[in-house]
């Protein structure tokens, strides 16, 4: 297959970036998380313990920031950082951060250079209508909050990570209120993309269904 592009967007813990390595794996193309960009320079901005509200600062930070997400790393300035923006306090601000008009437009700008490679799959929440609007596949994974909420309690458990089951939905749950309702590219299924709801399916699958949709060129 040349030159595919696969956009996959939703909420949060729906499992899009489980199942895009998977496909990214069999497909043998690239994989972009493009949460793990948000992520970083989430970090970044908190490490350095600037104010949300400082753009000036923030744009300073964005100019000469280095992010790269390569064989599946995320890498800020260089260095490996997988471990560092999955913590709670990048997940607490996260959304806060994605939510600025001019830091979207600068990560924005990255990922359709990368996508304009051609042989992606990138995960989010504004691929399909935003960074490859013009995308060969699109799908749009959900799960009920509930479920979502036990899949992502249950990673986090793994890394010694002691938040209750409840406090992960709450947390979840906060971060796709303001993913929806920001004003610039909300989380919103692209009109053209398929929507698969996972909430009893597994992630094989889901895979599956996924692979069937692109054997078939997605007719
Ligand atoms: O995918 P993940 O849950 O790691 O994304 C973290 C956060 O990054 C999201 O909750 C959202 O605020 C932001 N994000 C975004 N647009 C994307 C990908 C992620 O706004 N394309």
């Amino acid at each position: 297959m040349n030159n595919i592009t696969i956009a996959v967007d939703g909420p949060a813990g729906a499992g899009k970036s489980t199942i895009a390595k998977i496909i990214a794996k069999k497909l043998k193309i690239n994989y972009i998380d493009t949460g793990a960009m948000y992520r970083a320079f989430t970090y970044l901005i908190v490490s350095k313990n600037i104010d949300f509200n400082n753009k000036i600062e923030i744009q300073r930070e964005l100019k000469n920031v280095k992010i790269e997400f390569l064989n599946n790393h995320i890498y800020l300035n260089d260095k490996i950082v997988d471990s560092e923006i999955r913590t709670d306090i990048v997940n607490k601000n996260v959304s806060n951060i994605a939510k600025l008009d001019y830091v979207r437009e600068h990560l924005v700008n990255l990922q359709k250079i990368i996508a304009q490679k051609g042989n992606t799959i990138m995960d989010g929440r504004d691929i399909g209508t935003n960074v490859i609007p013009d995308a060969k596949y699109k799908f749009f994974i959900t799960a009920s909050l509930a479920e979502r909420g036990k899949r992502r309690h249950k990673q986090l458990i793994k890394t010694a990570n002691d938040i209750s089951l409840s406090q992960t939905i709450k947390s979840i749950e906060k971060r796709d209120i303001i993913d929806a309702t920001r004003q610039v590219s909300p989380l919103i299924k692209a009109h053209d993309a398929i929507e698969i709801d996972t909430t009893n399916k597994t992630i094989d699958d889901t895979v599956e269904i996924i692979l069937n949709y692109i054997r078939e060129g997605g007719n």
